[in-house]
């Protein structure tokens, strides 16, 4: 049977654009199906819009410092409608580049939902396209817990576009997101609350840091409301919107935002009647090929769940093409992928937690240290900056890296290169420090904290 394309990509987000331009740059004749704008999540409604508004909100910081370092600065005003105004610009430059790189590669750029008919047949707005082999990368949207009111509630995407900056947000939910979200709101004046189920916040990540974080972000001023749930949202004339907690309390706000995970959108696109297996939540499961169990149908990125990142997404698509093809099979190693959650200050991270490396019964040596990095010290800052380090003590391996600080990102990026090499705790007690830093405590920490008992403490 001769089909019109080789490869037809379903969703022009991280995964889908890097897989349709490799595959087309290998001869393969290619189609990409995009509903929406190019880049996806991660440029139009995730990593990239967040990241601006980071860098944005973090002005707020270097304003007010700049006094104590000898500076007048008069009366700074911010003005939401220019972040937003300027941030839509650069998306605006982001989604033209990714056309012209994909023109470039030789892929067919359909615009349009698209649909499967069969295994071999995507729809588009009355476009029939025969194809070999699919690829499903379409990604996730916001999904809202069900609680009475809360289509009152914006979401993520919402909050990237809203017209008026709101003097008071309330936040469900203290992942990643819900964090990040926290902190730009709370660094450009606004009130924040943070409403969380779970005691803790970043559920997964190191106990010890996480609760550290959250101290930092309370010393910014956010307000967490851990171990509560919202069981409803109303709008009140004249006192904004209201979440009711199970305790009792109320928390009205100009904007109620729900922060309460993603799901992915593999729902109502045909899958279910080809016979594509997926779980209750739309998540597929996939083997080492990123193969369905429809063998001419892959998937890979935030719908397989597995590393919801970006450049996992884009890891997977370059993996899947490799083997598809350009004969030569690659797999990817989940292990060791650093990552960094942009609160003020950041929280990065690689490897594992002082809990998985017990959990995985290595007897650890944990080293931590707590300190004020000297760009705070005449400003005269109250927050702390920590970095926590676990080694396993059989063979000195460096198991983990943890940093809480403005740099954490860029630091745990270059450890993340170290571990993947093998690095020992010896490798970095030999490792010449820059000074003055704040990376250079990564290699002069002498003591371990806690060695070779189980954790207690808190
Ligand atoms: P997506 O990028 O979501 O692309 C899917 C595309 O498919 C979309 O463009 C969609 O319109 C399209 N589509 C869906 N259905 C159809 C259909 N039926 N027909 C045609 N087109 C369709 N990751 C990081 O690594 N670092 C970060 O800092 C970071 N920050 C984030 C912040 C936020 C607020 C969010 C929401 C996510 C963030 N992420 C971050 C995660 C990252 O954005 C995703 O992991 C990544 O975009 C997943 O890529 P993907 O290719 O799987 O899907």
């Amino acid at each position: 049977m001769e089909y019109e394309f080789d490869l037809v990509v379903i969703g022009g987000g991280s995964g889908g654009v890097r897989a349709a331009r490799m595959a087309a740059e290998s001869g393969a004749r290619v189609a990409l199906v995009e509903a929406r704008e190019l880049g996806g999540t991660c440029v139009n409604r995730g990593c990239v819009p967040k990241k601006l508004f980071v860098y944005g909100a973090r002005h707020a910081h270097a304003l007010h410092d700049a006094a104590a370092y000898g500076w007048t600065v008069d009366a700074p005003r911010f003005d939401w409608k220019t972040l937003v105004a300027n941030k839509d610009r650069e998306i605006a430059r982001l989604n033209g580049i990714y056309r012209r790189l994909l023109g470039e590669s030789g892929v067919e750029l359909v615009h349009g939902f698209a649909k499967l008919a069969d295994a071999h047949t995507v729809l588009v707005d009355g476009r029939s396209m025969s194809t070999e082999r699919i690829l499903l990368a379409v990604g996730g949207a916001p999904h809202a817990v069900a609680i009475p009111g809360h289509e009152l509630a914006k979401t993520s995407d919402d909050l990237f576009h809203l017209e008026e900056f709101p003097r008071r947000i309330v936040i469900a939910g203290a992942g990643y997101i819900g964090i990040e979200f926290a902190c730009i709101f709370r660094m450009l004046g606004a009130e924040v609350h943070v409403v969380q189920r779970s005691a803790e916040i970043l559920s997964g990540f190191d106990d010890e840091m996480r609760a550290f974080l959250r101290d930092q972000l309370q010393v910014e001023g956010i307000h967490f409301h851990c171990g509560r749930t919202i069981e409803r949202i109303e709008a009140r004339d004249g006192d904004g919107i209201c979440a009711h907690l199970d305790d009792g309390a109320v928390l009205s706000a100009d904007v109620q935002a729900v922060a309460t995970g993603r799901r992915p959108l593999t729902r109502g696109i045909g899958l279910e009647e080809v016979g594509v297996e997926m779980d209750a939540r739309g998540v597929i499961p996939v083997d080492d090929e990123y193969r369905t169990n429809v063998p001419n149908i892959f998937a890979l990125g935030d719908i397989i769940d597995r590393l919801p990142l970006t450049p996992m997404a884009i890891a997977e698509a370059i993996a899947f093409v490799s083997t598809q093809f350009l004969g030569r099979p690659q797999t990817i190693d989940y292990e060791t992928v650093p990552t960094a959650i942009f609160s003020t200050p950041t929280f990065a991270t690689v490897g594992l937690t002082e809990e998985q490396a017990w959990a995985r019964g290595a007897n650890v040596h944990v080293y931590c240290s707590t300190f004020r990095p000297m760009k705070d010290v005449l400003p005269d800052r109250a927050g702390r900056s920590r970095i926590k380090i676990i080694v396993d003590e059989r063979d000195d391996r460096v198991l983990g890296v943890h940093v809480i600080n403005e740099d954490a990102a860029e630091m745990v990026q270059a450890m993340a290169v170290a571990m993947r090499c093998g690095l020992t705790k010896k490798q970095l007690d030999t490792t010449i420090g820059i000074h003055p830093t704040v990376a250079e405590e990564l290699v002069q920490m002498r003591q371990p904290v806690r060695t070779g008992v189980k954790k207690e403490h808190r």
